[in-house]
């Protein structure tokens, strides 16, 4: 057994177009995985399989909103019917509305929690069959920091990305048996589309999160690749249920 090798595997990553996912792809390409990109740019999309083709693995893009639950089942049925199996299942797409707590409507509320929470666990329930004729799988949800901190502008963001933890961690116990492992990763403060948005709406905060990290610097979306890999190939075979902070050490800063 080849412990971080993924021909032959197909995998499905949600938001895999730009940002983190990308960056997490990339890795998966990189260990021979093919994968579907999924997300709604479609011009984006195509580029991001483009590039993810270079690594000589068949990539398509399919189109499909996470944020609703007949998007997720589409965007699994429509890889499967592409690929002819599915092995792999990233929940990265993410969203967030910066505001203060009292300041949210309920459509704002349900537009987080939807696209962060709700369609992880519609993407897995839809992906367990597929899995399970696979002879088992792996799972990766993405949280945040904010699965471990609370933060007073994204209410709606931090329950997502708690939820996304007790997800993955009751995932994990249901679906063992079925040779299925569910992971959580917690990205600390990443360079992306996302970021870069707070990094103007919230003053300082470029220089508070590079003083904090005691890596002294913000992560890029290819300090992800690896742990991609890890949790999606057979080095992680006994790993289930965890939640692994990708941060420079965020996290573990007092
Ligand atoms: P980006 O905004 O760069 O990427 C988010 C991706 O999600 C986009 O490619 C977007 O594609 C896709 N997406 C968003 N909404 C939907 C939807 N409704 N349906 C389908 N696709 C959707 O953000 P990041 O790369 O930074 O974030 C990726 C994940 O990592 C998110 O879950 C985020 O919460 C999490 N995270 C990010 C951190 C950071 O510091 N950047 C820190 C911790 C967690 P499209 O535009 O085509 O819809």
């Amino acid at each position: 057994m080849k412990l971080f090798d993924l021909k032959g595997r197909v995998a499905l990553v949600t938001g895999g177009n730009g940002g983190i996912g990308l960056g997490m792809a990339e890795g998966l390409a990189e260990a021979g995985a093919a994968i579907a990109v999924v997300g709604r740019n479609q011009a984006k999309g195509e580029a991001a399989a483009h590039k993810l083709a270079a690594h000589g693995v068949d990539c398509a893009f399919i189109a499909a909103d996470v944020a609703g639950e007949a998007g997720c089942r589409a965007m699994v049925r429509d890889t499967v019917a592409r690929f002819g199996r599915l092995d792999i299942l990233v929940n990265n797409a993410g969203t967030n509305i910066r505001k203060r707590p009292e300041a949210y409507d309920a459509t704002e509320w349900h537009q987080v929690i939807d696209t962060n929470l709700s369609s992880a666990f519609y993407a897995c329930q839809a992906a367990y069959p597929a899995l399970c004729k696979a002879g088992g799988g792996k799972i990766i949800n993405i949280g945040s920091m904010t699965s471990i901190f609370g933060v007073a502008f994204a209410v709606a963001y931090a329950a997502s990305k708690g939820g996304i933890v007790q997800l993955s961690k009751s995932l994990a116990t249901a679906w063992a048996k079925d040779n299925i492992q569910v992971n959580a990763v917690l990205p600390g403060w990443i360079d992306t589309d996302l970021t870069r948005t707070a990094r103007v709406q919230v003053e300082g905060l470029h220089d508070r999160i590079v003083a904090r990290t005691p890596a002294g610097r913000w992560g890029v979306p290819e300090d992800l690749a690896g742990v991609a890999v890890f949790l999606a190939s057979p080095a992680s075979d006994f790993v289930t249920g965890t939640a692994i902070p990708i941060d420079g050490g965020y996290s573990a800063q007092g």
